[in-house]
């Protein structure tokens, strides 16, 4: 029995010498008493001349605390310290690693204390990983959505890039998208609405883009919608990401064919576009889409970026909900655009802008009934500047402000000279043209106040036009016309056929004129669709005591059918094209007596 005992305690301090964790055994002051082999080489470093004599002056350096500790310990059985981590001044065996001790002390009884001590190195180099990829993921995921940011994008459209470099068959897409209407949500519901609508579209955007759009998966690999990616993806994936504000991206990867893209992009716009359910609203909202397809990608993942988003914007402008593929030419557009942009703020300036006037004649009898003022921009080396090609810009600038109220001061003063000279025989009414970005300014009523009080024209004299995608849809628009309406001014209903609202829901705005647009009228001769279409609109026009002009009449065989369909009053080149203040004057002049001629055969 004692020749058993005797070996198990011999194998028993075989195996602490041999054992790969250092064990000390001390007295109560750190006296050591043994000391295995595993412990010394550990500590050796930190002995002062080699004596490894007591374990508190060996580990003062890293550890000064280990005296009070000890002293302070209870019971036999109680703990000095559990796991303490020592940082140590030589290097660890793992190679670059530094050498991290785990300290335990235990009081083992009224003489003695046990230490162990281990190298840790290995598990706080895995624990310092885990924390820095744990903040580097917050560093890359967007907050609201938890979709990853603009800079995963940036590193996927990247590696996609290279990826295509390196193989002519890698097909890839760039998808930006962007919401049509999200400020005005943001400003009419309020910014949790906002923050709601955008973690919906996330949703639906990380719906949209499927595992199908992608070939050359491995199996059981799943996409990486939403997800962080810790590390710089090597197989082609799809990422669907949050740039910022309402601004989307999605990268797709491994398409079968360039074309693939389309279909996720038609179907992103129709999932983008239905309703949104947030609190008790059903919020309406449409979205726009820029793709960069392979054939026409930038190299760098930055221009990509801004490629798409040009698209994204021609997108927007060709009337949103829709999506538009780059091309290079897209380019020199918005490069045209912008050095106009530029040019715009001095044309105001330096007095480059000027207003025509385009005549509006009775139908019946010719009579001039009114002029519309169209603005003009005298560029000094581009020439004449069509309004098409600047009052978006001016809209999307803010110019349109300032733009808008030049057109109006100039075009009220003008009138007014007229209604001067010709007295009786003036025209009756001046339409100005307001864009959606105007009536959506606060300022546009005071604006307008202020135009007719500074020519002194009064209000009844002026009619103002907008188009009808924005009166129809907007009960702010609809509140705004009414506002402007009070200061007993007219309103109309400019291009009417070819934006949102339709025939049944006429009577529902505010206006007092439909303005047929030039398509209808310049269709008229050839195609009774457009024949039916423009007689159901004076018809319904009439019944609402809404007064009709036709737009674009450029034939007397149009005029006359116009006449013959009861509509109003016309305006087109056949009668006049818009002209600068001096030759309309001239025209006036000269149809004036026409009107006096066309009056007195009238009453005769
Ligand atoms: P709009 O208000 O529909 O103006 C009528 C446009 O049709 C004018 O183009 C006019 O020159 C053109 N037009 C008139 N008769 C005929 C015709 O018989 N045949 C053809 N082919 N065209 C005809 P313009 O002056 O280039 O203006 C284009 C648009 O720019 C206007 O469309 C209006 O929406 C906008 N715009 C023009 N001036 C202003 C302005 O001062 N403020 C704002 N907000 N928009 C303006
Ligand atoms: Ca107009
Ligand atoms: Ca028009």
């Amino acid at each position: 029995m004692e020749d058993d005992a005797a070996a198990a305690y011999e194998a028993l301090v075989q195996f602490l010498y041999q054992a790969p964790i250092g064990l000390v055994q001390t007295a109560l002051d750190g006296e050591i008493k043994l000391i295995n082999p595993m412990s010394a080489q550990l500590l050796m470093p930190l002995a002062p001349n080699g004596d490894l004599l007591n374990l508190f002056d060996v580990l003062a350096g890293v550890a000064p605390q280990l005296r009070l500790l000890a002293a302070a310990a209870g019971e036999p059985g109680s703990k000095v310290c559990d796991g303490l981590r020592l940082q140590m001044p030589s290097a660890s065996p793992h190679d670059g690693v530094p050498l991290t001790l785990a300290l335990s002390i235990l009081r083992l009884n009224r003489h003695t204390l046990m230490a162990s001590l281990s190298d840790v190195s290995l598990v706080v180099l895995q624990e310092q990983q885990r924390l820095t990829s744990e903040l580097r993921d917050a560093t890359r995921t967007d907050n609201l959505t938890l979709m990853p940011n603009r800079a995963v994008v940036l590193e996927h459209i990247e590696s996609a890039l290279a990826r295509a470099r390196n193989d002519a068959e890698s097909e890839f897409a760039v998808l930006f998208i962007n919401a049509d209407r999200f400020s005005l949500i943001n400003v009419t519901l309020g910014q949790e609405a906002g923050d709601t609508l955008l973690r919906l579209m996330a949703a639906r955007v990380n719906g949209a883009v499927r595992l199908q759009d992608a070939v050359g998966r491995p199996q059981g690999q799943t996409a990486l919608l939403g997800m962080l990616p810790n590390s710089l993806p090597s197989k082609p994936q799809q990422t669907a990401a949050r740039l910022g504000g309402d601004e989307f991206v999605v990268v797709l990867e491994g398409l079968r064919a360039a074309d693939d893209v389309i279909g996720v992009a038609l179907r992103l716009v129709d999932s983008l576009c239905k309703p949104y359910n947030i609190g008790d609203a059903h919020v309406h909202t449409t979205a726009s889409i820029g793709v960069v397809t392979r054939a026409h990608a930038s190299d760098t993942a930055n221009g990509v970026l801004q490629d798409a988003s040009l698209a994204m914007r021609v997108a927007k402008r060709a009337g949103g909900a829709r999506h538009c593929v780059f091309q290079p030419a897209m380019k020199e557009l918005a490069c045209r655009r912008g050095s106009l942009e530029a040019e715009l703020h001095l044309a105001l300036e330096e007095g480059q802008l000027f207003v025509v006037y385009q005549p509006i004649v009775m139908l019946a009898g010719g009579a001039v009934a009114g002029v519309e003022a169209l603005v003009r921009w005298r560029h000094p080396l581009r020439g004449t500047v069509p309004p098409i090609e600047f009052i978006e810009i001016a809209e999307e600038t803010g110019l349109i402000g300032p733009l808008g109220e030049f057109v109006l001061n100039e075009a009220c003063r003008q009138f007014v000279a007229w209604q001067r000279e010709f007295g009786e025989r003036a025209p009756h009414i001046l339409s100005v043209n307001l864009s959606r970005a105007q009536l959506a300014m606060s300022t546009v009523v005071a604006q307008v106040a202020q135009a007719l009080h500074a020519s002194g024209l009064h209000a009844s004299h002026l009619q103002l036009e907008v188009t009808e995608s924005m009166a129809a849809q907007d009960q702010h628009i609809r509140a705004r016309l009414n506002e402007l309406k009070a200061l007993g001014l007219s309103v109309a209903l400019d291009d009417f056929g070819t934006g949102y609202s339709s025939l049944a829901s006429l009577h529902q705005l505010p206006i007092d004129v439909v303005k047929i647009d030039r398509c209808f009228v310049s269709q008229l001769e050839t195609s009774a669709h457009h024949r039916v279409l423009v007689e159901a609109t004076v018809r319904v026009a009439r019944s609402l005591q809404m007064g009709t002009v036709a737009e674009g009449i450029e034939t007397p065989g149009q005029a006359a059918l116009l006449q013959t369909l009861r509509c109003d009053k016309g305006q087109g080149y056949l009668y006049a094209k818009p002209l600068p203040a001096e030759e309309a004057t001239r025209w006036l002049a000269a149809h004036g007596c026409m009107v006096e001629a066309a009056t007195e055969a009238g009453v005769a």
